[in-house]
Formats: C-alpha cells, structure tokens, sequence
C-alpha cells in the first residue's frame, strides 16, 4: 500500500444546509451522491451545477436545487471538472431537462461527444476491492451533443464571476480544477482528493486524508504530479474535491506540498 497523509478531523470544514447539502462557503455547498460529490455554487439569482454524480442522483440533485435555488428554478449551465462516468451520470438527464450549456475543457470533450472511450482502468493499482470492481464500471463516452461548450480561453468560469478554470491533466487529459483567489478555494475534481477511494472500506468510512488522484483510472502520472504541485503552488485555505470531505487550513496546506513534494511514493502505484 501507498503511504497515508492523515488529516486530522478538525480540519475538515463545512455546515449541514437545510437543503441537505453541506454548505463551505456561503455561496458554495456539495453533496457527496454514494461515492461521489456533485457541488453548488450561486445564489437563487445565478446558479452553476459543477459536476453530477453516479447514474441514479439526478432526483437528489433537483431536490437539493430545488430547496436551495427555488422550484422552479434552473442552473445557468453545468460545468464539468472531467468526464468520469461517476461525475456525468446525470448530465444527459439534467442538461436535457435544465436545457442548459455544458462547459468542459476542449481537451475532455473527445469523451463527451461521444468520440473517444477513457482507457480501460488499471485494474491492479492501489489494491483493495475497487480495482476488482471497476471493470464493472462504464468507460465509453457520453454524447451531451450540441449542449457542449469548450470552457473561455481566458479562464474565466461561465456564471462563475471571481473564479478561474486551471487546467490540471493527468487523470485525463481535461481535467480542470476552479479557484477563487479572494477566499482561496479550490474545486479540485479528481486532481487529488480527500479520502481513499481504492477500497469499499475507504469509501465507507471517508477518513479525511489528502490523497493522489484515483489510482485505476488515472493514466498520465507526470502530468497528474505537475497539477498537484501547480495547485499546491497556490496555498489555498480551502480545498474540496471529487471525492471526501472539505478540508481547510495549515494541516491540509502541508499536506497537499507533502504529496507534491513526494508525488512517486505517496501517490503513484508501485
Ligand atoms: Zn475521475
Ligand atoms: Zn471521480
């Protein structure tokens, strides 16, 4: 097994919202749908869906709309951190039903047009049950058609005023992370995230840890390491990613340059 950066428990950040969600800055909250988080951003006036879970919580993501944006209410667009199959398992369902833009780094688009399948994962990365199971799960692409927008060339966030897109490869090669400068938070999708997601036992028990990127399906592990380092670079006080719980402060700033300072051993199968 891989070497563990713990967190401690205190670090981890966020407020149960009436709505269901846990809420992490006043204008951003995220659900975790079964092992993966979908999250918020916006206020009822203007509002962005950033990635949208498993197959299957297109009805808890309403619901959580619903409750915190309004009835009726609709997102401006959805914007996706990458195509996994565990973060765009609602999008034909949602961006048909919202009719709205779905923005992605050209470079991930390949995967959401329906062109390109993701490699098959690397089965025996990390151990555990999850590489046993994650042939199981679906690689081919989605196809969101005419929906499908290339993310601004000048890095701005569609109806994310204040927010910049980086682009952080490696664990596919359109993977974005969002930050905003003035509250130091990153959305850091699968670039690495907080909690091992190897083993059904990590996933259930959601330890807070600063982590790599999910082992099996990562394939570009040089230009997985230069994203965490550029992100690490930025020292932010509050990280949330696609999987595990938001972290915030000095324990997490430290251990995010651990794991860029030591990428290979912590963070890379053998
Ligand atoms: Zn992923
Ligand atoms: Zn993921």
């Amino acid at each position: 097994m891989a070497v563990q950066i713990p967190i401690a428990s205190g670090n981890v950040v966020g407020q149960e919202a009436a709505d269901g969600s846990t809420e992490v800055r006043p204008d951003l909250s995220f659900k975790r749908e079964t092992l993966v988080n979908v999250m918020f951003f916006g206020t009822p006036s203007s509002w962005v869906l950033i990635d949208t879970g498993i197959p299957g919580s297109a009805g808890s993501i309403k619901d959580i709309s619903a409750k915190r944006f309004g009835e009726e209410s609709r997102p401006e667009c959805i914007v996706l951190t990458h195509g996994h199959f565990d973060h765009v398992g609602t999008l034909l369902e949602l961006a048909g039903e919202w009719d709205v833009p779905v923005y992605a780094h050209v470079l991930e688009h390949p995967y959401l047009n329906g062109t390109l399948s993701y490699p098959s994962p690397d089965v025996w990365a990390g151990g555990g049950i999850m590489p046993l199971l994650s042939p199981l799960f679906p690689t081919s692409p989605v196809d969101v058609g005419a929906r499908l927008h290339a993310l601004p060339a000048d890095h701005s966030v569609p109806a994310m005023p204040g927010w910049v897109c980086i682009h952080t490869p490696g664990h596919t090669p359109g993977h974005v992370s969002l930050w905003r400068e003035s509250d130091r938070t990153i959305i850091a999708g699968d670039a690495f995230i907080t909690t091992g997601q190897e083993s059904a036992y990590e996933i259930l028990v959601q330890r807070p840890e600063i982590h790599g990127p999910p082992r099996y399906f990562t394939p570009d592990w040089q230009a997985a390491k230069q994203s965490v380092q550029q992100l690490a670079a930025l020292e932010p006080d509050l990280v949330l990613t696609g999987h595990g719980q938001a972290l915030s402060g000095a324990e997490m700033r430290q251990a995010l340059h651990k794991l860029a300072d030591e990428f290979e051993a912590i963070a890379m199968p053998r």
